[in-house]
């Protein structure tokens, strides 16, 4: 890797801290990507091959909006009906930032992007059956939050919600809205949220109470409590992760890791797990600008981000 940043060790590069070196980022996605497909994350981040957009994702970016608008509004005016008032001028909003999303229904008559509206509105409802938005005041949504682990990897990726308890506990919450399987994607998951865990750990010191996934279709909440030990290990886990990025991209060899989420995956017609051919290994991508791809969706090979 050639490219560096000199960065202070929260991410803020504006801020008067000791700045450290970094030569190189990584996101939750990224990470997860690797881990779930070595080839799926050079696809993704080598190759930087384009993905349309599903409706599923599609639908998961628009719950995400109308959710983080809810709480602009005052506490005691967060009803069901007030978010399911924000899916339509939300939608209007990103396909005006991302007009491909409006080619999902092109051809379609009005029917089409109105039944969308509507299975939007149903995840909102899931939502209300788990929280009440009325008695929370988040601290962060839409946060992105980074740290540098192992001196020179800068970890970074962006959180949907940060609840900060009175006491100082914080609870990082997810929000899940995909209609896939949810054991096929939880290990995934719960990677995303110890990563987020441990740069606030790195970053302020405190281990989060809870790691909270909502799953909006099911109307479920999965809690799991993470601990420094833990998050000691799983640092050490994503410092070999990135290691192993780096080897394999010197080497230019990304093989496939075929499993359920392959179902899920843009690539099968380019993946040799499926008769294809990948393209040839960029020549750029020896010297990848390594301090990108902190977005974290969309990303997952399915829906659920
Ligand atoms: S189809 Fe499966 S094995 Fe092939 S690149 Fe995608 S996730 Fe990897």
């Amino acid at each position: 890797m050639t490219a560096e940043s000199v960065i202070d060790t929260q991410g803020d590069q504006t801020a008067a801290r000791t700045p450290v070196t970094v030569r190189a980022s990584l996101s939750p996605s990224r990470a997860a990507d690797f881990k779930t497909c070595p080839l799926l994350y050079r696809f993704r981040s080598i190759d930087r091959l384009p993905e349309r957009p599903t409706i599923e994702q599609a639908r998961g970016t628009l719950v995400h909006a109308v959710l983080e608008r809810l709480f602009d509004l005052p506490a005691p005016t967060r009803t069901p009906e007030s978010a399911g008032d924000l899916v339509a001028p939300q939608w209007d909003r990103l396909v005006t930032e991302e007009p491909e999303l409006a080619e999902l229904f092109a051809g379609d008559d009005a029917a089409g992007v109105e039944g969308f509206l509507r299975s939007a509105a149903a995840l909102l409802e899931g939502y209300f059956a788990v929280e009440d938005p009325r008695r929370l005041e988040p601290a962060e949504r839409e946060a992105l939050i980074s740290a540098v682990v192992d001196d020179e990897l800068l970890i970074r990726g962006y959180l949907d919600r940060l609840d900060v308890a009175p006491d100082g506990a914080l609870r990082v919450v997810d929000y899940k809205t995909g209609g896939a399987p949810r054991e096929a994607f939880e290990a995934r998951a719960l990677f995303q949220l110890k990563f987020y865990a441990l740069v606030l750990w790195r970053t302020r010191g405190v281990v989060p109470r809870v790691l909270r996934l909502l799953y909006l279709k099911d109307a479920e909440v999965c809690d799991y409590a993470p601990d420094a030990e833990e998050l000691v290990r799983f640092e050490r886990t994503v410092v070999a992760l990135w290691r192993a990025i780096e080897q394999a991209t010197a080497r230019q060899d990304f093989r496939p890791r075929p499993s359920r989420l392959c179902d899920w995956c843009s690539h099968q017609s380019r993946c040799p797990s499926f008769g294809g051919t990948p393209p040839p290994f960029p020549v750029a991508a020896a010297a990848p600008d390594p301090l990108v791809d902190a977005r974290s969706r969309p990303a997952t090979p399915g829906a659920d981000e």
